[in-house]
């Protein structure tokens, strides 16, 4: 992730260079954040900058080897800690002391996808769903070991540690004893919502640096910015378009298409579809005004709710709802979405 890349804070980005350039960045960084606000791809962009082999004075090269494996989050001296809880994802061994390792997949899939995730997209996207996650002592345990080694590729160990005041004591003291003496080279960067939370003992050893709140426009442009949107908004068109004209056979390429995505994509796929209907049946319903059209939904939107009929609402987001729990339940992707576009051009 490069610094360009990230919406608003604009300020922050250059002192985060700054710090670099002059060597005055310490080697354990607090950011907080709301929510959802951005702190973790200022922290996956600090982690590249500071490795980059090419570096800029306002930001990392983005080609070179090093940039390279930080975009895909697969730098060997790239580290992720983040809460867990046992979930169905894992094997009965592992469920007895989950660590942030065994979900590694699934949470660079999140964070490739929406670096902007909140604590509850990871939980999804995680399986642990309803339950809060923690970082045990078995996790600082294995930072420990992590970091112990030497740097791989970089000049610098980066490891980025997402909520750290879901810690336990015996997690935090280890923590801390990392922070007091820190391996060469070690770059902690921690993304905290609660930063009152933490030890005071670690938050006086941390460089603490507060995001600012993202506008209601900056979100915004976060939601729509991502070519995943168009991408989106086209697949739910086509089907749209496939089930009123009843041509199952248009609808094919676009399941093959759905399921051919990761599981997150998947889930959020849905999501979409489920917010466009909504917008469709507010215009449908005189309700313009509540449906916050973008420009580039105006024509078609209007076009649909002129012409679906007013029962096919309830069932399609029924049918979605069972997709997000097939999918939830790892349920074979080509099935879900075979059987979820039968069910939409029977209702349509
Ligand atoms: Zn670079």
């Amino acid at each position: 992730m490069r610094f360009s890349e990230i919406i608003g804070n604009d300020a922050l980005k250059e002192q985060l260079v700054r710090m670099v350039r002059s060597g005055r960045l310490g080697h354990a960084i607090l950011l907080t954040e709301e929510n959802g606000g951005g702190a973790f791809a200022f922290a996956l962009a600090l982690a590249q900058y500071v490795n980059c082999r090419e570096q800029g004075p306002e930001d990392s090269c983005g080609v070179c080897p090093s940039c390279h494996k930080y975009q895909k989050l697969i730098h060997p001296d790239l580290h992720f800690v983040f809460p867990v809880s046992s979930s169905n994802f894992l094997s009965e061994s592992e469920k007895k002391g989950p660590v942030s390792d065994y979900f590694l997949a699934p949470f660079k899939e999140l964070a490739l996808a929406n670096p902007y995730f909140t604590e509850q997209m990871l939980y999804d996207a995680i399986g642990i769903e309803n339950k809060s996650g923690l970082i045990s002592v078995n996790e600082a345990r294995r930072i420990f070991e992590k970091l112990s080694l030497r740097a791989a590729e970089g000049s610098w160990k980066t490891m980025i540690i997402y909520l750290p005041e879901k810690m336990n004591l015996d997690a935090a003291n280890k923590l801390l004893k990392l922070l007091e003496e820190p391996p060469l080279g070690t770059l902690f960067l921690l993304v905290s919502h609660n930063p009152e939370r933490l030890l005071p003992t670690i938050r006086s050893r941390c460089q603490a640096i507060a995001l600012q709140p993202l506008t209601r426009e900056q979100r915004r442009s976060i939601e729509g910015a991502g070519q995943d949107n168009a991408d989106f908004r086209e697949i739910a068109k086509s089907i749209l378009e496939a089930g009123l004209a009843k041509r199952i056979i248009d609808l094919f390429p676009q399941w093959e298409m759905l399921a051919d995505l990761g599981r997150e994509k998947q889930r959020e796929w849905c999501l979409y579809m489920e917010n466009y209907l909504r917008k469709i049946y507010l215009v449908a319903n005189g309700l313009d005004g509540l449906a916050d059209l973008s420009e580039q939904e105006e024509a078609t939107v209007r076009s649909f709710a002129g012409r679906i009929k007013p029962s096919f609402y309830e069932k399609a987001f029924a049918n979605l709802d069972a997709a997000l729990s097939s999918i939830g339940a790892n349920v074979n992707p080509k099935l879900v979405f075979c059987d979820l576009g039968n069910r939409l051009l029977l209702a349509l």
